[in-house]
């Protein structure tokens, strides 16, 4: 299929991307690595009247450390971008592990950061990892500029609460545990997961201080299972609690029937795969 005529405009900055979006109130989209957006286009999902380019904006290519330890990955960084980033992959390898999942190569090698967090598919990986990493993120429209918690970013599937005059500039990462867990279950390599779980753990005197849990592809936007993060703390990682912590992972979810799978078996992954990603972190942890 081919996409409806567009008009096409490349924006040098990001001011004038905000500049052309609001000139066109809702008529015009972004596009970055046109992973996502070629595909609606071309099942006519939508229409837009511009298409405004973003992908040469320097600045959005930006990968950093702030003064106040935070990491900021510019919104065009590419998912390759972070598989070969040598400093991320020291602060935070569960990026790098993550990466590996998100389709192709030659998907990766287009796809950017920006965009999927934008796209906000609950089943890929970018939405889960800012929740997980307690992520900001940095936009900028025609009232200025702005930071969102990840955590109310994602309000549904393919709904995020980005305004129509919106351009992301960014996403910031606090410090983070370092020990970490992902596994996810696809039908076929390179497709969008069935199920996902990421894990992150730090432990103090053997024990553990701080637990994360979030989920991918699992109801209609990523989720962070706090209830079983705070039963964790100050505890081994034994047969009960992670059994614990299973159970309230596929509590959390809501996941749909599809093609793919059922609910149920989404369900069910849900618990294995929790089970995994903490074996996989407290094994690190305690290292
Ligand atoms: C076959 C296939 C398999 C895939 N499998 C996976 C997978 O397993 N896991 C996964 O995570 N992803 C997967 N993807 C999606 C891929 O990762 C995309 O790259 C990503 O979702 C979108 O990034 P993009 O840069 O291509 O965005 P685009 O397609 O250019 O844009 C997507 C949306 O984001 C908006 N947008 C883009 N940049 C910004 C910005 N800076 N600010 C505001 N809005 C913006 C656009 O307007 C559009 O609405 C798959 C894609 C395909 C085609």
């Amino acid at each position: 299929m081919k996409p409806p005529p567009f008009e096409y405009f490349r924006a040098s900055n990001p001011e004038e991307a905000v500049a052309a979006l609001g000139a066109h109130g809702g008529n015009a989209k972004l596009i970055a690595g046109g992973q996502s957006l070629m595909p609606m286009l071309n099942f006519r999902l939508l229409e837009p009247e511009l298409l405004i380019d973003i992908s040469k904006i320097a600045s959005l290519k930006r990968i950093e450390k702030g003064s106040s330890g935070r990491w900021v990955i510019g919104a065009g960084v590419r998912h390759r971008d972070i598989l070969v980033s040598e400093v991320l992959g020291n602060s935070y390898p569960i990026l790098r592990a993550a990466m590996t999942h998100v389709a192709h190569v030659a998907i990766r090698n287009r796809g950017t950061i920006g965009g999927s967090l934008a796209h906000g598919d609950p089943a890929a990986e970018w939405p889960m990892l800012a929740l997980l990493l307690d992520a900001e993120i940095e936009v900028l429209g025609r009232s200025g500029q702005r930071m969102i918690e990840a955590k109310d970013f994602f309000l549904g599937a393919l709904h995020t609460s980005l305004s129509e005059d919106e351009i992301i500039l960014a996403i910031h990462l606090p410090p983070a545990p370092v020990a970490w867990g992902f596994f996810e279950t696809a039908r076929r390599a390179g497709d969008f997961a069935l199920a996902g779980a990421g894990v992150l753990l730090e432990t103090q005197n053997g024990k553990i201080s701080e637990a994360r849990i979030a989920l991918l592809g699992l109801g209609e936007t990523p989720i962070r299972v706090y209830d079983a993060e705070a039963k964790l703390e100050g505890e081994n990682l034994n047969s009960t609690n992670r059994a614990a912590a299973m159970e309230a992972a596929k509590a959390a979810c809501q996941p749909m029937t599809d093609l793919h799978a059922s609910a149920e078996f989404r369900v069910h992954l849900a618990g294995i795969m929790t089970g995994r990603s903490l074996d996989a972190a407290w094994g690190q942890a305690i290292c």
